[in-house]
């Protein structure tokens, strides 16, 4: 850490204090562990599809930059790319129950999108992730997008 020269010992111990605190504060904002992932998608499975999805590991991802979620049903694995972190919870949930349903039912057809029905922000979380693809081919334009 870098600290000012000229504060007193009394100063420097109340700053390293508060710089402490904010990377604490940092650190909570981080976004959820896996464990507590794993967690989560437990309560959503219960909650929206009887406890019938019971995935076996669920964990963040950095090398999945073209979709939101995967799952692997033969070993009940689900996959969140880390892009999501910092999303609203209803986003991040919906991509859980999007996985968790597909260890119900693969591939998109109605029967999905059905199972889906149960989760109610399945709707609202689809415009976000839609909205965050749309923003991100949008051109860099300066003064527009820069502040
Ligand atoms: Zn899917």
């Amino acid at each position: 850490m870098l600290i000012p020269a000229r504060m007193s010992e009394a100063e420097e111990q109340r700053w390293v204090r508060v710089m402490l605190d904010k990377l604490a504060a940092q650190e909570s904002r981080r976004t959820l562990g896996d464990a507590e992932l794993a967690e989560r998608a437990r309560r959503l499975s219960a909650q929206y599809f009887d406890g019938r999805a019971r995935p076996r590991s669920v964990r963040w991802v950095t090398n999945q930059n073209t979709r939101w979620g995967s799952c692997t049903p033969s070993d009940g694995s689900i996959r969140l790319s880390h892009r999501l972190q910092g999303m609203p919870e209803y986003v991040v949930d919906y991509v859980l129950c999007h996985e968790l349903a597909h260890l119900l039912v693969p591939g998109h057809g109605p029967r999905f999108w059905r199972l889906l029905e149960a989760y109610p922000r399945t709707e609202r979380a689809r415009g976000y992730l839609e909205g965050v693809v749309a923003a991100d081919r949008l051109p860099h334009v300066p003064g527009v997008r820069d502040e």
